[in-house]
């Protein structure tokens, strides 16, 4: 099994770094480990939930440091971004530049709106928010910076019933999706771990079901990863997300290359 989503210590709510993932991986036989952590952010904005930029150099060093401890496992140097047109050049490069990272993730865990920024974790609850994130979204999606898109459904955290405005929402992320051969990810965190009461009943907040059913419909491809946050959870819902792959019927998609780089 492969997991090419991972968080460390820095980000202040995750536990471990890349060298216990390491031993984590070889414990549950994952093969592949991609580190993804809250990215560093050049102005240290929204740092409640990502390293300072002073701990860049650390975080990529303890990846190296455990790509030196277990040669036979592949682990990869990535970061979680929030796409933002003042960061797109930071990313470029001085991440997949200087620091020659392997891939990034698309994050969007804020949006634009009314002239500053909203948590998409907390704020996407009503029809005009919504349509904020889905168009942010899918201009982050089209920096053609990203290898994936982590939890493009994240709006089901608080946006609770699934309507006409979830249906377009969902329908423009996943053309976009399609358009640009743009991975979007089945988040095994928000499955096992982010279950929540609605109206219409208890489920996981994200991977929202009714989304990935309308993904059926898309040309899209999908990946499965756990989003983990600590090391004990490097697994957690890749079964069970890859069951939603197979029972949807949808396309996995093939991220080999990135360990061609
Ligand atoms: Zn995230
Ligand atoms: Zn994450």
């Amino acid at each position: 099994m492969k997991n090419y989503h991972t968080h460390t210590f820095r980000c202040n709510h995750a536990e471990g770094d890349a060298i216990d993932y390491g031993q984590a991986a070889l414990d549950k036989g994952i093969t592949v480990v991609g580190m993804t952590d809250h990215t560093a952010l050049p102005d240290d904005r929204w740092l409640g939930m990502r390293m300072s930029i002073s701990e860049l150099p650390d975080y990529v060093q303890a990846i190296e440091l455990a790509q030196a401890k277990y040669p036979d496992l592949t682990i990869l140097k990535g970061m979680e971004c929030e796409w933002s047109k003042d960061y797109h050049q930071f990313y470029e490069n001085v991440l997949l530049g200087e620091y020659n990272f392997d891939y990034l993730i698309l994050g969007c865990h804020f949006f634009p709106y009314n002239g500053s920024f909203l948590s998409s974790h907390s704020g996407i609850y009503n029809p005009k928010r919504l349509k904020a994130y889905t168009d942010f979204l899918i201009k982050s999606m089209e920096s053609g910076l990203f290898a994936f898109v982590a939890h493009p459904d994240l709006f089901g955290l608080t946006y609770l019933t699934w309507d006409e405005n979830t249906i377009s929402a969902s329908q423009d992320i996943l053309s976009a999706a399609r358009e640009l051969h743009l991975p979007l990810e089945i988040n095994g965190y928000g499955l096992m771990k982010k279950i929540i009461d609605t109206p219409e009943g208890t489920r996981p907040a994200y991977p929202w079901l009714p989304f990935w059913e309308l993904a059926r419909d898309y040309e899209v491809t999908v990946i499965v990863n756990s989003d983990a946050h600590a090391p004990r959870y490097l697994d957690l819902g890749l079964q069970e997300g890859l069951k939603i792959v197979e029972r949807l019927d949808l396309k996995l998609a093939d991220l080999d290359y990135l360990q061609r780089r």
